[in-house]
């Protein structure tokens, strides 16, 4: 059954909804039996590769509205990072393949350098997991380098999601995240990328993984500590229940 997704109305769910399934299934099958680090990172790859396809035919519809377009045109650009600032929900297979690829193409001195971003993230963001903060604070995403994703073409669906048409809203809720000044994305673009990730949970919990989103910072700290940590995942154990603590006060 499809989900009823909260952030998605009616037509979207009917234009996009098959996306759920697609992603459910390929899932579902190749999680099915020989379980192994390298296909669950060939599995998540193909999902954002079939994220990133609908979004570029969505990205070419709109461009040959013409001028109509105005105000749906994305107006995200390289070096744009405000929204670098919100706190990025991931599944597990998102984090595992980011560490992977971390591991295989970074230096010992930039995991340094990374794993200390993370203990400043995690010490930023303590007081919203402890309950204590008045709102969710902005820090930077650790994964941002000089103004731009350092792992871009392997960054998580929800990144994927996320174009402004607006980018004054997006400063604004950044520099003053206190009067949660609403940011105005591509719901269409969002909606492909949450119902991949929702058939992607539901075809994980079908194989008896979790399939629960966690706070990527802290996610990714737990998949460095653990070089296992996608053999234990698989086998069922919920290693990163940590990055989950708090999560629903972020919204
Ligand atoms: S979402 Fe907003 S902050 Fe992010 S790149 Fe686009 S315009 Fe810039
Ligand atoms: S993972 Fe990349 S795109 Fe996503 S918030 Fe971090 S720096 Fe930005």
């Amino acid at each position: 059954m499809q989900p009823a997704s909260s952030n998605t109305n009616r037509s979207l769910q009917d234009k996009y909804g098959g996306l759920y399934a697609f992603a459910k299934d390929v899932t579902l099958s190749n999680l099915a039996e020989e379980r192994s680090p390298e296909k669950l990172i060939r599995l998540t790859n193909k999902l954002e590769r079939f994220a990133e396809k609908e979004i570029a035919g969505l990205h070419d519809q709109i461009s040959q509205i013409g001028e109509k377009a105005v105000g749906i045109l994305p107006v995200c650009r390289l070096g744009c990072w405000h929204c670098c600032t919100h706190i990025v929900l991931a599944t597990a297979p998102e984090i595992l393949n980011l560490a992977d690829q971390i591991r295989a193409t970074w230096s010992d001195e930039e995991i340094l350098a990374l794993r200390a971003r993370i203990a400043v993230h995690k010490a930023i963001t303590q007081p919203v997991r402890d309950g204590t903060a008045p709102y969710p604070p902005r820090p930077v995403c650790p994964l941002l380098k000089d103004g731009g994703c350092s792992i871009w073409t392997h960054r998580p669906l929800v990144c994927r999601g996320w174009n402004s048409v607006d980018v004054e809203a997006c400063i604004q809720q950044r520099e003053h995240p206190e009067t949660k000044v609403p940011t105005r994305g591509l719901a269409p673009q969002f909606a492909i990328t949450d119902y991949v990730r929702q058939g992607m949970s539901e075809g994980l919990e079908g194989r008896g993984m979790n399939s629960e989103t966690c706070e990527l910072a802290y996610g990714l700290e737990i998949a460095l500590d653990n070089s296992d940590a996608a053999e234990r995942f698989l086998a069922g154990e919920d290693i990163f229940a940590p990055a989950r603590a708090g999560i629903e006060k972020w919204n």
